[in-house]
């Protein structure tokens, strides 16, 4: 009875990922590459680039697909990986993706010939519609598409190593970027705290678009401390404090960008206001040549 239940829910939440895949922009759906309700599979562009679906293979993916987004819906398990099936590869596309996998940092095969390029789990969600359905949102807004992002450096450069999306908790703004009618209302610590949750949602789309580098100077954590510190940066607030009325909403793209301390430093260094991303480049270009 009970696994009855179970099963005809997951039909259920198939039913409207299959749905939500359909809708979504910048996705290629094909219901004819799930398994029911426990497989649903989806390309994107990107993907068909780096390695294109084969024309009338056969063996284990008749319709020739070959990278891919899988959501494993289960009743105890809820996950979604970018995969990779080596089966049926011609020589130089296998080539090619076993470099992918070496970048991609995978360390061991998922079934016979498939890699896990990525994995995204949601140990939350599983068997939960509306947790699966927020997880998706997430994944599509920010996970994706800085792994889009990182997929299409390597596709540049076959020596990139791919990275995973950086922990947000890392990724500081000055006490100076918070509006001030927020620090002085009330408990400073807990408003801080407060904004610190707001912002996070505006930090990882901040991140998904423009990545972890500075975008001033191009200066990265993880390339100069080592791999543990990869993902640390500083996010500046662009709009000065004094344009900031009530009923501001920031806007992640063009409010907020990715910088390193010593640039946040100097943003912040012109007497009453705030130099801009433009000027402290100019500096730098003015500065060191060569
Ligand atoms: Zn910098
Ligand atoms: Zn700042």
């Amino acid at each position: 009875m009970e696994d009855m239940k179970a099963q005809i829910e997951l039909k259920l939440i198939a039913a409207q990922l299959a749905d939500w895949c359909r809708h979504r922009e910048g996705i290629i759906f094909r219901s004819s590459l799930c398994t029911q309700e426990r497989v649903l599979r989806f390309q994107t562009p990107l993907l068909l680039q780096i390695i294109p679906n084969a024309k009338g293979q056969t063996g284990a993916w008749k319709s020739g697909c070959f990278f891919m987004y899988e959501i494993y819906n289960g009743a105890a398990e809820f996950k979604i990986t970018c995969s990779v099936s080596l089966m049926g590869l011609l020589k130089k596309q296998r080539k090619d993706c076993m470099k992918l996998i070496e970048k991609s940092g995978v360390s061991s095969e998922a079934a016979k010939g498939l890699y896990y390029l990525k994995e995204w789990t949601y140990p939350e969600a599983a068997g939960k519609l509306d947790k699966i359905m927020e997880a998706m949102q997430d994944f599509s807004e920010f996970e994706m598409p800085y792994f889009e992002t990182e997929l299409a450096k390597w596709k540049d450069n076959h020596d990139y190593r791919i990275k995973a999306f950086p922990d947000v908790s890392q990724v500081a703004i000055l006490r100076e970027d918070l509006p001030e009618q927020l620090l002085v209302e009330g408990g400073m610590k807990d408003i801080l705290t407060n904004k610190y949750e707001r912002n996070s949602t505006a930090r990882k789309k901040c991140i998904a678009v423009y990545g972890t580098s500075c975008r001033i100077c191009g200066f990265d954590f993880g390339a100069v401390y080592g791999p543990e510190f990869a993902g640390r940066i500083h996010v500046h607030h662009k709009v000065p404090l004094s344009k900031i009325k009530e009923d501001y909403v920031v806007d992640p793209v063009k409010d907020l960008i990715p910088v390193c301390p010593n640039c946040h430093m100097i943003l912040h260094s012109r007497t009453g206001g705030y130099y801009t991303v433009e000027e402290v480049k100019k500096m730098i270009e003015k500065n060191v040549s060569n």
